[in-house]
């Protein structure tokens, strides 16, 4: 798919509101001549994000329209969809990683060392193990049944949503903790977020929407 440059995106917004809609109009609005718009209306034409009909003017092509708005979706970036990690120490007991899980409403609960750096991960599968297997839960602490560093699928948040779903799909995990890595110290990392596979569902329900509003 080809980049599109500033004035090709605004001329692709006004067709979108006031398609269909002539050269000329498309022109005044943007108050620039119609022989200037001539190369980015055939742009727009050739590449298919707009139809053409003479004597009736401009219109937005809508499905290439879906696909360029899950295009733009998709490369968010992590940064401004992550949630609030939901934190355990290492130390919490199974027990009371279960009531925490139940009290946040969440899936997946990340344990943290005593200097609050990413030390597990510790999902509703792994307490039910622990809680099959296991009378007291309450002496049992997370740290023995978690999944730890090194084997943690982390995400930067810089990184994008795009990059999330890939991982979370090809390492069969429903989480990713969104972290940044301490100068200098190897897999030692600061929890800043998390991203989920609900993460990824509203992300596409909102490009839904965004459509038909
Ligand atoms: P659930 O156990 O509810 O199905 P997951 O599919 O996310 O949830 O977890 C499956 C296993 O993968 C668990 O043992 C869990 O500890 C581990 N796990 C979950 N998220 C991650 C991750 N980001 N990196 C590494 N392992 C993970």
């Amino acid at each position: 798919m080809i980049k599109l440059t500033k004035r090709q995106d605004e001329i692709l917004e006004i067709v979108k509101r006031n398609g269909p809609i002539t050269g000329k109009e498309i022109a005044e609005k943007l108050s620039v001549s119609r022989a200037a718009l001539r190369p980015d209306l055939a742009i727009l034409t050739m590449s298919g994000n707009l139809d053409a009909r003479p004597r009736v003017g401009y219109f937005f092509n809508e499905k290439l329209g879906v696909k360029q708005q899950a295009e733009r979706y998709i490369h968010q970036k992590v940064a401004d969809f992550k949630a609030h990690p939901i934190v355990v120490e290492k130390s919490t007991s199974v027990y009371d990683a279960i009531v925490q899980l139940f009290l946040e409403d969440v899936g997946t609960l990340y344990a943290v060392d005593s200097e609050g750096h990413l030390a597990g991960v510790v999902s509703r599968k792994d307490l039910l193990r622990a809680a099959i297997g296991n009378r007291n839960l309450q002496e049992l602490p997370v740290s023995v049944i978690m999944t730890r560093m090194p084997n943690i699928i982390t995400i930067e948040p810089e990184a994008t949503l795009f990059d999330a779903a890939k991982k979370m799909i090809n390492y069969h995990v429903d989480s990713l903790p969104v972290v940044k890595e301490v100068d200098n110290q190897e897999n030692t990392y600061l929890l800043v977020g998390r991203i989920t596979k609900t993460t990824i569902t509203r992300a596409y329900l909102e490009i839904m929407e965004e459509k038909s509003d």
